[in-house]
């Protein structure tokens, strides 16, 4: 008991975990796992600096500080959990319809599958364009 009460004064006014702790966590595991196959003094230093980090994070007064950082990296997490489900999402469509960049504004259109050369409107910026499809809908 007296242990956790020495804990608890310890952590009294420090950071403490976030979801930004268990990322570098998970990262600093990951590579002490990679590193057990690889041997590279480059990951062992880079796994070292991330454990450094993350106690840094944890046992850190600056709370508002280390709450911009979980906050900054919540929001670059929903970008690549987006990115990611995007491509899900596009692969699932893949059968019926196929993906072409419009060469002019950079948007991603859905276009029909349709083997052929076809030319195309852009609906964001009107640009016409030629789309070429190599593969026809799969039956
Ligand atoms: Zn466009």
């Amino acid at each position: 008991m007296r242990f956790r009460d020495r804990i608890a004064r310890f952590m009294y006014g420090r950071y403490g975990t976030d979801s930004l702790f268990y990322f570098l966590w998970v990262v600093y595991i990951a590579l002490v796992l990679a590193n057990v196959f690889v041997r590279s003094w480059v990951l062992y230093l880079l796994s070292i600096a991330v454990f450094i980090i993350t106690f840094y994070r944890v046992l850190s007064r600056n709370t508002v500080k280390r709450m911009n950082e979980n906050i900054k990296f919540q929001k670059m997490f929903k970008g690549v959990k987006g990115w990611f489900s995007n491509r899900t999402s596009r692969i699932k469509q893949n059968k019926n319809y196929c993906f072409k960049r419009c060469p002019n504004c950079g948007k991603v259109l859905r276009l029909p599958r349709v083997k052929g050369k076809h030319s195309t409107r852009c609906p964001v910026c009107h640009a016409d364009f030629n789309v070429r499809v190599w593969f026809d809908k799969k039956k």
